[in-house]
């Protein structure tokens, strides 16, 4: 049995990308450097895979991004040199961010112009290349032109297919001379309308007019179009059969064409527990009924793990249950030579057959859930009159997200206290006097809902995954997030429970130093899951509501103190959303649930919660769902979009939307938050409208952070005197 595996993390075993990438950008590497460092990488990287699989793709290893390297393969950028291409990367011209799929990679997204035409398109940059001399299994990568269009933006409807098909061309002579090329389409999965399937064969066909062998791969779900699929003339289909159960029912019903190669993903992608190896040969027994032709592979991309287990020293029973990319790939062998009768007993089933990490006490308390438990007793029209009454604020209140700059010297104090250099009165001390001058600072420019700053929080989900039981975190798992940043995704291995309150003691201590309100801050239940690695043999809501019922011991702990707001952070509730509509209404049940059973609070309690990186627009009707009293929102991009989609569903709850986009260093302007106001207030009454960033501000500077509040305090007064003034 062959195996191919593909995706494998680009970041290296100590994030030397990020390393030499960025010493690259802070000038302390030269482009040499950077390229012989990137290279160096690449190599690991494919030695690996040549170690372990019979194929693999060459040419996934980029500069920053895959997506926007395309666009500039076919013509639709142009960088002049590295540091043009960084520009558009990250610089002042930089290309707008988001979400690959439902992972929490995000990819640059191409923009399309109104005046750009198909002819524009142009094989621009040999980016794929062969590399037999130094490894015969390799075989060059691409993205796919659909996927890459129907990523893109500014794409008119009925420009599409004139696009499509005018790229299928370039694509062509792009491979032009290769034997066998590697095309990823996971867009291939998203549910499709008849006309683009008619689409995707004749561009196909066109591709095809070279005479390279094409292994065509889908992932992250299952192919609604299987049999149309058939008829491209590509040689191998790759199919993901972990998250894409459905493509095993359409090859029952389908069978599978002779003639071509079916490469069966059954080696998680995106999850790190070991595979059932038995039951992975099981399911290649059932495919070999329908196609002898098959290659074994790893199901969705390997960039979603961490590169190794090797050096993690976790929990030995945890241990022996998990596996990163590099041992996905020992597994595809394991497999292999399972299937083939070489090892009789692999001694990988059952992996979940123990007790490990259950705990019958959150069982039973889940048990015992009601629906009342997910509905608070009073609703937001008499919440509302309590809360006013309570905390008195004025009109147009003012806030901020939660964090503030993680300075060089935050970061610097929490690597000395994990390094033993501080003792632990030492380090809660700094964060003491951290929070003080916080407090003393927002008094001074007058905010009015104050935050502690999160300064003790690396990571707003990893910070909680340390505090509860029944998930681990991990010393070197980084994956790769976004360009060259990374985060450590926690372990959800078993019931979670909470044995001691998580952040209640800093809250405490801030709300101290003020007579004003402190914001308690939480993450919440859905975005600790999506940017956890989840235990499986657990129905996903069920993990929601464990953790759930955790946060909303500590708002009662926080209730206790006299905390009287409390934010619980949501930036991941899009991003779980499954590709497929129809499977929505599954997800948001439980994730509203999850959200509304952490937040079951006192009447009087302000319950906040901040979304940030997404499209709002189509998942609205499920946010109204969320029973919170404010929402902040992030804005900065489609502000009209989001305000018409509030407008339809009549909102009438208090919101905030972002009035100062964080992601960009630039100072907003008074008058231009001024507009984004007043345009806001054509939608909802002024009693309902606070003002604040669009997110937290860690990831900023001292100086823009001082200069942007000041300047949305100064909107904040104008616009409370024209009200009084008019009235
Ligand atoms: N409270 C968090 C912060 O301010 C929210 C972060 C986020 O939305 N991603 O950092
Ligand atoms: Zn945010």
């Amino acid at each position: 049995m062959q195996s191919y595996a593909y995706g494998f993390p680009r970041l290296g075993g100590n994030r030397e990308y990020k390393k030499v990438i960025e010493g690259y950008w802070n000038k302390k590497l030269s482009e040499e450097e950077l390229r012989q460092g990137i290279h160096k990488l690449e190599d690991e990287m494919l030695t690996t895979y040549q170690t372990y699989v019979d194929k693999f793709p060459v040419g996934e290893m980029t500069l920053y991004d895959n997506m926007f390297d395309t666009a500039l393969m076919v013509g639709l950028y142009n960088a002049k040199d590295l540091d043009g291409y960084y520009n558009l990367c990250r610089g002042k011209d930089a290309l707008e961010m988001t979400k690959w799929f439902n992972t929490n990679y995000h990819y640059l997204v191409p923009q399309f112009g109104a005046s750009f035409e198909s002819s524009l398109f142009k094989p621009s940059w040999n980016k794929p290349k062969e590399t037999k001399d130094r490894y015969q299994k390799g075989v060059p990568y691409l993205i796919g032109p659909f996927t890459f269009l129907k990523l893109s933006k500014g794409i008119r409807p009925e420009k599409f297919g004139d696009y499509f098909l005018s790229l299928a061309t370039v694509y062509s002579e792009l491979i032009k001379g290769f034997e066998e090329v590697h095309i990823d389409e996971p867009a291939f999965v998203m549910e499709m309308q008849a006309q683009e399937i008619d689409l995707i064969k004749k561009a196909y066909q066109k591709i095809a007019a070279s005479p390279a062998r094409i292994n065509l791969f889908t992932y992250y779900d299952s192919v609604d179009f299987l049999k149309d699929l058939y008829e491209l003339p590509v040689s191998a289909i790759g199919l993901d059969f972990v998250n894409g159960k459905r493509n095993l029912e359409n090859i029952r019903r389908h069978g599978f064409p002779r003639g071509k190669t079916l490469i069966a993903g059954i080696v998680n992608g995106r999850n790190i527990w070991r595979t059932d190896i038995a039951q992975a040969v099981a399911l290649l027994k059932e495919l070999h009924a329908f196609t002898e032709d098959i290659v074994i592979s790893n199901a969705a991309p390997l960039y979603h793990l961490p590169i190794s287990v090797r050096n993690e020293d976790l929990d030995q029973q945890l241990l022996k249950r998990i596996s990163f990319a590099r041992e996905k790939l020992e597994e595809l062998q394991l497999i292999s030579r399972a299937y083939e009768g070489e090892v009789a007993d692999t001694g990988r089933t059952g992996e979940y057959n123990t007790n490990f990490g259950l705990n019958n006490k959150v069982k039973q308390r889940i048990k015992n859930l009601r629906d009342k438990d997910f509905v608070k007793d009073v609703c937001y029209a008499e919440r509302v009159n309590k809360q006013r009454k309570i905390l008195g604020l004025p009109l147009f209140p003012t806030t901020t997200i939660g964090s503030f700059p993680q300075t060089a010297q935050v970061r610097s104090k929490r690597a000395a206290y994990r390094s033993g250099k501080l003792n632990q009165a030492q380090y809660k001390q700094f964060i003491r006097e951290k929070i003080t001058d916080l407090i003393k600072f927002q008094e001074e420019i007058g905010l009015d809902v104050l935050v502690h700053g999160e300064f003790e929080r690396t990571d707003m989900v990893e910070f909680f995954a340390q505090k509860l039981e029944g998930i681990a975190t991990t010393k070197n798992g980084w994956i790769i997030s976004y360009g060259t940043r990374g985060y450590r995704p926690p372990i959800i291995y078993g019931d979670i429970s909470r044995p001691h309150p998580m952040t209640v003691e800093e809250i405490k201590f801030a709300r101290g130093l003020t007579k004003k309100s402190v914001k308690g801050m939480l993450t919440g239940p859905v975005t600790i899951l999506a940017w956890s690695f989840v235990r499986e043999d657990i129905p996903l809501g069920e993990v929601g509501y464990q953790i759930a019922l955790c946060l909303q011991d500590e708002i009662r702990d926080y209730e206790r103190v006299g905390i009287k707001i409390i934010q619980i952070d949501e930036p991941a509730f899009r991003e779980k959303t499954p590709i497929k509509k129809r499977d929505w209404a599954d997800y948001f049940d439980w994730a509203v649930n999850a959200f509304n059973l952490a937040s079951q609070s006192k009447a009087q309690t302000q319950i906040h919660t901040h979304m940030c990186y997404s499209e709002f627009g189509e998942i609205m009707e499920y946010i109204v769902k969320m029973d919170f009293d404010v929402i902040t929102i992030e804005a900065s991009r489609s502000r009209g979009d989001i305000l018409n989609s509030f407008e339809k569903i009549n909102f009438d709850r208090q919101i905030g939307l972002g009035v100062w986009d964080i992601h960009s260093p630039a100072v907003p302007a008074p008058e231009d938050m001024k507009k984004t106001v007043e345009r806001a207030l054509k939608v909802f009454p002024k009693e309902n409208f606070w003002i604040n960033p669009d997110c937290g501000l860690k990831t900023r500077d001292w100086p823009e952070v001082k200069a942007s509040l000041k300047n949305m305090l100064k909107v904040t007064g104008e616009l409370r005197s024209e009200v009084k003034a008019g009235q």
